[in-house]
């Protein structure tokens, strides 16, 4: 009997099973909101009235997504412990319904199977999925500082087992339909071509196509004893120690895992009381938050981009110069369906580029993430060449050559005079005047900057830059660009550093002073990296300048002297480092040794402080936060200041923005929301008072910005 509702319809099939097709309305993903939850619970009404099917299969009519989870906007209306308890409850119902449906129950799964998504997909019988590229299957709720609150705890270890099951959880791991099928979280993977036969032979069969996982005896001592099951806890807990203090949901998870082995509804109870207490907690208000910043900036209406562009999609691209970046850009060019042209100098710097951008697609189509035929596809709209002509049909270029106001002010010259005057002309440098670059060129308003990442292909932030002579249009088509390539934006105004380093460079200034104030004390320099990483950045400053190389950072922190006054410090220990070949990792030393690219030990600034005047500071006696170390605050308050002096000057429009482009941009500790976020929960006097006592006490610098004054959450 057939069935509709608005975002389900219930379809008779052949060998009288049922369809069940998803399709919720309005979204280009399928998610799981309260009225899509309510239209399932009466969708299985009309289920459970036919037990006579002889399958029912879910389906979605979505080429991109089975169920991407559920909708997060709908988080912000859940007040309290016990409402945020209601909602795991309720799905928890739901799904035991499903797995409690006496036909045999089959989830196709093609795109995003994600979350909730899964969650539906584990209370079937079987799952089916598609190999492609855009089928992912995971549990990331962690990510958003919860654990799967619909039985997804419950259900998964049983059948991948629990080596997985923490993976997947816990590390939020995201798996291809045949790395699924490997681990046993799918029962069959098929290309696309061969869906509907297996959907049919699994109906016919009556679902005889169930993977099973090896058996091994280490599988059955893990899976099967106290013992096993007792030390792979144990063992997580221990590598999860540090991070839990940050993020709870790690350990609530892990106990819900081994609670799944107890059999009954105690785990699911578990469950529903670890989400109560879990929504509720600053880590997962701001991981939301973050989550839906994003959300905002992908989103061209937030920044304003006339409608005609929001329909108009670049289609050729030229990257100017096929290095480091120009080869991470043109990769994710042809990967988003663009035509891309790279110009290089000669011909070894074209072959040297055409390593580089085959070298990504090799390790992407080794870890399954492509096949080789769709990457053969994308490399086929490349085109390397040292030549001008090709570079005419551009509508976007992007030049990406070495970090010279000179040269790029030449090779923009040249090409203005070459292609159309309505092509769009970005620049890709880190720490040059946008302005200065184009100076010189006619029609100013079709110029700006695109400042990607490294590595392009991994780092979701760009900074869409905005200069003096930039027209909203322009910016509008960088911005698309952008959407296309499938980044998320920030517009700035060209001032030093943009964002992201402009709110570094302080805080990396600040470690280098302290730094220099170790070698009176021969401290280990390592303790102002590992304090930093206690207060949960990916690694710590002096880690994160050798890693960039020392040179780069000597180079920015130059290029943005305007900002930060002619006689920094900093500068001078980073020139002196270059000139004792100190660049950091890819000379073996920095400011630690290497050996074989492993780090060995902090080296100490000892020899190269000759002549400079290091002022040693004592602690001011005003903790913003008794969990704050005297290194952190000043390091943290650093980035802070600085953030609300981008403010001060309208890099960006509003503090969200900075907050965003710091996680994204950095990895600045996300589940503190960014440095404003972390900023807002001390009173403004609080935060004034310290920063006053700390400029009396290391400097002017720590001023406190006029925006921190009036800052609110
Ligand atoms: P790179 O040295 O790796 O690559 C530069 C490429 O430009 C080389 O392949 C070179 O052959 C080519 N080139 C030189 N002159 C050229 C010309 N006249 N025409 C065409 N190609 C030419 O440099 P990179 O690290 O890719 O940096 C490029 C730009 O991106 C710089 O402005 C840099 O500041 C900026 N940037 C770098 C990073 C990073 O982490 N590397 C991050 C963001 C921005």
């Amino acid at each position: 009997m057939t069935g509709q509702w608005t975002h389900w319809d219930v379809e008779q099939s052949a060998e009288n099973s049922l369809t069940v097709w998803i399709d919720v309305r309005e979204e280009s993903q399928n998610v799981f909101s309260n009225e899509v939850m309510s239209e399932l619970d009466s969708v299985l009404d009309h289920l459970e009235s036919q037990p006579d099917a002889s399958a029912i299969v879910f389906r979605t009519r979505k080429e991109n997504s089975f169920f991407a989870g559920a909708d997060i906007h709908e988080f912000l209306d859940i007040q309290t412990a016990a409402e945020a308890e209601q909602v795991s409850e309720r799905g928890q119902t739901v799904f035991k319904r499903i797995a409690a449906l006496k036909p045999l129950t089959v989830a196709v799964i093609q795109g995003a199977c994600l979350g909730g998504g899964l969650e539906m997909a584990l209370a079937c019988d079987r799952r089916i999925a598609v190999t492609s590229s855009s089928t992912r299957l995971g549990l990331p709720e962690i990510e958003l500082g919860i654990l799967p609150g619909w039985g997804g705890t419950q259900r998964l270890p049983g059948l991948v087992g629990i080596l997985q099951a923490i993976s997947l959880i816990l590390q939020a791991k995201k798996l291809t339909a045949e790395k699924a099928q490997k681990v046993g979280l799918v029962d069959k993977a098929v290309m696309p071509d061969q869906l509907e036969e297996a959907v049919l032979q699994c109906v016919r069969s009556g679902g005889a196509i169930r993977a099973e996982r090896k058996r091994t005896w280490m599988n059955w001592l893990l899976d099967r004893t106290n013992f096993g099951r007792d030390m792979v806890i144990a063992r997580t807990g221990k590598r999860i120690a540090r991070q839990k203090e940050h993020y709870p949901a790690l350990e609530k998870a892990l106990t819900a895992i081994r609670k799944s082995y107890e059999g009954g509804d105690a785990g699911y109870r578990y469950e529903q009381e670890a989400i109560g207490e879990l929504l509720m907690t600053p880590t997962c208000k701001n991981l939301v938050r973050l989550f839906l910043l994003r959300e905002r900036a992908r989103s061209l209406e937030t920044w304003d981009v006339s409608p005609a562009i929001r329909d108009q999609s670049p289609r050729n691209l030229v990257v100017l110069g096929g290095g480091t970046m120009g080869a991470g850009i043109a990769q994710i060019g042809i990967k988003s369906g663009l035509h891309v042209v790279v110009k290089e100098i000669n011909d070894d710097a074209v072959e040297a580029a055409q390593k580089r951008i085959t070298s990504i697609y090799d390790t992407l189509v080794e870890r399954k993430s492509l096949t080789q035929t769709e990457a053969d596809t994308h490399l086929g709209r490349l085109t390397l060449t040292t030549q001008w002509d090709p570079c005419k049909q551009a509508d976007v270029v992007i030049e990406a050559v070495p970090e010279s106001l000179s040269l790029k002010q030449s090779i923009f010259k040249e090409l203005a005079a070459m292609v159309p005057e309505g092509t769009v002309l970005a620049t890709n440098t880190s720490a040059l005047s946008v302005d200065e670059i184009f100076a010189d060129i006619p029609n100013g308003e079709r110029v700006g900057g695109l400042h990607f990442f490294n590595p392009v292909h991994r780092m979701d932030l760009i900074e869409v830059v905005h200069g003096r002579t930039t027209s909203p249009d322009t910016t509008g088509h960088l911005l698309a660009l952008s959407r296309k390539l499938g980044k998320t934006p920030i517009v700035t105004r060209d001032s030093p550093g943009f964002v992201v380093n402009r709110v570094l460079m302080p805080y990396l200034d600040e470690a280098v002073k302290i730094a220099l104030e170790f070698t009176s004390s021969s401290s280990d320099l390592a303790a102002i990296d590992h304090q930093m990483k206690r207060f949960g950045m990916p690694m710590g400053p002096l880690e994160l300048m050798d890693q960039v190389g020392i040179d780069v950072a000597a180079h920015v922190a130059s290029s943005m002297s305007v900002v930060f006054g002619e006689d920094s410090v900093t500068a001078l220990v980073l020139k002196r480092m270059v000139d004792a070949k100190r660049l950091g990792r890819k000379t073996d030393a920095g400011f630690y040794n290497y050996v074989h690219g492993k780090r060995t030990e902090a080296v100490g600034l000892h020899p190269l402080v000759e002549g400079i005047d290091i002022d040693i500071p004592v602690s001011p006696e005003t903790p913003l936060d008794e969990h704050l170390t005297p290194i952190q605050q000043r390091l943290v308050l650093a980035m802070i200041n600085e953030a609300g002096r981008c403010l001060d000057e309208n890099v960006v429009e509003e503090a969200w923005m900075i907050d965003l482009a710091m996680v994204l941009g950095t990895g600045f500790a996300p589940f503190r929301g960014g440095p404003l976020q972390y900023a807002v929960q001390f009173s403004n006097d609080e935060l004034i008072h310290t920063l006053e006592a700390m400029a009396k006490e290391y400097g002017p610098r720590f001023e406190p910005s006029p925006a921190l004054r009036t800052l609110e959450s």
